[in-house]
């Protein structure tokens, strides 16, 4: 990783933190996305001098003009990784250089300033580095490490902005699903939909997630904790969740998924490492388009064996049932995560904590 000097940031330590023992209480117990670390990284851009001024602080409210763009046009991004505390008390982080990338990309869809990815690493390192101690044991969880941007610039003509904020936030974070179930049920979307081609369901952008969450109440009322998109077009092709992808394992031991082509579905970092770990254990990949009809009929028949959803905040999650305002169906016993979507967990897992050989580099050691 290119580490600029750590003298760029200018660095204020939290003096009135809670106490270790108190921060170790919540560290053992976390749940997801509350359990926030004490510090925070902002890097300012401004129109013709770039980006300046970066700096770590105590994580503290933001200060905002009630003009700024952010809050009317939603020029937002955001990237979901984590640290991961190894068996030798070592911090680890998963193939970032390829978040710093799809940061850059979701910035460009959405008119936003460039960050150089080597800015973005050391932005994250610097965090994960002040905040160490707030990183779980393995056995607990993760530190999950949110770093995003918005348009600060004060002004209501639609244009780009040309003032712009970015900032990296963290939380200790357990299992991103209560484990009552192994397994989650998910409600199959035919109205509204979460991407169309050329709009902008390749970029991490808040925008995309507000635009999915009268689905996911719709879901919660019919039981379901996630939700699965269709295509724009027809609504019968399996696109992926709101925030994570899926995939399916056919009775052959295939493993599908819906490829990218089409230019609606986010590039996850989970999918492409679970694809590359399939392959690496011999499976057959296919990235081909799967229809919701078809999933129903091969659930029945019996050729569709396992389904999971997958991402950085759930890592590999078995889905159990799928509902919709047609019926139901259940993919394998509906409730355990089946063989090849728990080796594949599993394989990710010991990637990810440095308990296994990496063969693709994807580890990046912060401490
Ligand atoms: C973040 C995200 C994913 C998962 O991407 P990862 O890089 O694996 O975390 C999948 N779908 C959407 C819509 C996302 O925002």
């Amino acid at each position: 990783m290119t580490t600029a000097p750590n003298t760029l940031f200018k660095i204020t330590r939290k003096t009135d933190g809670i106490s270790a023992a108190e921060r170790e209480r919540i560290v053992a117990n976390p749940g997801f996305g509350r359990a926030f670390t004490d510090h925070m990284v902002v890097i300012t851009y401004t129109e013709g001098r770039g980006w300046h001024s970066p700096e770590i602080m105590p994580r503290q409210p933001l200060v905002l003009d009630p003009a700024a763009s952010v809050l009317h046009y939603a020029q937002e991004i955001f990237e979901g990784m984590k640290a991961y505390r190894a068996a030798d008390g070592g911090i680890l982080l998963f193939r970032p250089e390829a978040n710093a990338r799809r940061f850059r990309k979701s910035a460009e869809r959405m008119a936003m300033a460039d960050l150089p990815e080597d800015l973005f690493l050391e932005a994250v390192s610097q965090l994960v580095s002040i905040d160490r101690d707030w990183v779980p044991a393995p056995e607990v969880g993760t530190l999950y490490i949110r770093p995003f941007m918005i348009a600060t610039e004060a002004a209501l003509g639609v244009k780009p902005a040309s003032e712009f904020k970015f900032i990296v936030i963290a939380c200790a974070a357990g299992e991103y699903f209560s484990k009552e179930s192994a397994t989650v049920s998910v409600w199959v979307e035919e109205n509204a939909v979460r991407a169309s081609h050329g709009g902008t369901g390749t970029a991490k952008c808040g925008g995309n997630y507000a635009a999915s969450l009268t689905a996911q109440m719709e879901g919660k009322a019919h039981g379901c904790q996630q939700v699965l998109f269709l295509d724009a077009q027809e609504r019968r092709w399996l696109e992926e969740m709101g925030g994570m992808n899926v995939m399916m394992v056919m009775e052959d031991g295939t493993l599908l998924t819906p490829p990218l082509d089409g230019g609606t579905i986010l590039h996850g970092i989970t999918r492409d490492s679970l694809l590359t770990l399939a392959r690496d254990q011999g499976l057959t990949v296919r990235e081909e388009r799967y229809a919701i009809d078809q999933l129903y009929s091969d659930a029945a028949s019996g050729k569709l064996k396992e389904v999971f959803a997958c991402g950085t905040a759930a890592v590999v999650t078995p889905i159990g049932t799928f509902k919709s305002a047609h019926g139901e169906c259940t993919i394998g016993d509906g409730q355990t995560a089946g063989p090849i979507t728990s080796r594949l967990r599993q394989g990710l897992c010991d990637i990810q904590f440095g308990r296994a050989p990496d063969p693709h580099e994807w580890v990046k050691r912060v401490l």
